[in-house]
């Protein structure tokens, strides 16, 4: 079942699921899944992702090979390692870069392909090359060929490239400086979100100030506005999410931005909340809220209820 593979807790079965620990493997493995005919897709550690409850009709691919190393200020790390080892790995060779992404869960390879970022900072900040399978042969990619955006690559709009490894250039610092900071980010965060939680982080992006219409713009307050853009939590809040629910499926109600599963909730329930939660905000700001989670198993995004 997908739900013991999601932080969620949520989603039915796939027809298999693969994870290969090299790059040969994977790269077999794909063309196996490639060749079969059957629907194919790619997960890591399921921390930003909705499973149907009917599950994936097809091949589940996880690449897990993780092994991390550097060359004075240049990092590579595979992209089935932990995002958690790399921020550490970083941190205790005093090396500065990610320390502020401490706490964000789920593999390199996802945090490439949605631009992992926490506190002011993305990953693409560090990032020199990636290198990924474009479906068919094995290529490298500068920053600027990846096209980064707000939570947002060329690997999210090509749903069939794969990111294999990272590159990253980092900056000198004291390691202790370093962990101070991650040590404090971490304790807020581990307030907000606790260990135990199912749930995907945010469910939605936040919203660019600057292509806000000056209507909506002119209604939100200074102080919730933050790096220019404004928190999708605010128009929730103003909706009244918080503390809304459809089965076992809840927004928090200290954040209206975050949804988690209280146990035995569905995916059929969490995407009826995130329907009405996107409707709400469309009738009275008339904006668009965009899911930051990733959808499996779907026949199309399912938007509304
Ligand atoms: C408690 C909590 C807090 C969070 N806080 C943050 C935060 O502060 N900032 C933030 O940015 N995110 C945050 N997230 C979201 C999540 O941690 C990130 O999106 C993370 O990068 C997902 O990693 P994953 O390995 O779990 O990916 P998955 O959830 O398994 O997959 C996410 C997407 O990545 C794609 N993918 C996975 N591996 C690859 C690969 N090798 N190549 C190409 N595509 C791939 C999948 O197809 C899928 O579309 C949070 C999540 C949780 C649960």
């Amino acid at each position: 079942m997908l739900s013991e593979r999601t932080r969620f807790g949520i989603g039915g079965p796939a027809e298999l699921y693969v994870e290969a620990a090299s790059e040969p493997a994977f790269s077999a493995a794909l063309r196996i899944a490639q060749s079969s005919g059957a629907r194919y897709c790619i997960i890591g550690a399921g921390t930003n992702l909705i499973v149907s409850d009917e599950g994936f009709d097809g091949i589940v691919l996880r690449f897990g090979a993780h092994r991390i190393s550097s060359d004075g200020t240049i990092v590579r790390a595979e992209a089935g390692a932990e995002l958690q080892v790399l921020v550490d790995y970083c941190i205790d060779h005093g090396l500065r870069g990610l320390e502020t992404m401490t706490g964000i869960p789920g593999s390199v390879g996802a945090a490439i392909y949605g631009n992992a970022g926490a506190y002011g900072h993305s990953i693409d900040e560090r990032v020199e090359r990636v290198r990924f399978l474009d479906g068919d042969s094995m290529r490298n990619f500068t920053a600027p060929e990846c096209h980064f955006r707000y939570r947002e690559s060329v690997f999210k709009d090509q749903k069939d490239w794969i990111v294999l490894g990272v590159e990253l250039r980092m900056t000198p610092a004291p390691a202790v400086e370093l962990r101070q900071t991650a040590d404090e980010i971490l304790k807020v965060r581990l307030a907000k979100y606790p260990a135990a939680m199912k749930c995907a982080g945010s469910i939605f992006k936040n919203l660019i100030l600057a292509e806000l219409p000056e209507t909506v713009r002119r209604q939100i307050p200074e102080r919730v506005i933050r790096e220019g853009k404004a928190p999708s939590a605010y128009f929730l809040e103003q909706v009244g999410a918080k503390g809304m629910h459809r089965g076992g499926v809840r927004v928090a109600d200290y954040h209206a931005n975050l949804i988690y599963n209280e146990g035995g909730g569905t995916a059929r329930e969490l995407c009826a909340l995130i329907g009405e939660l996107k409707s709400r905000v469309h009738a009275q700001f008339g904006l668009e809220l965009e899911e930051e989670v990733q959808y499996v198993g779907f026949p199309a995004p399912p938007h509304s209820a």
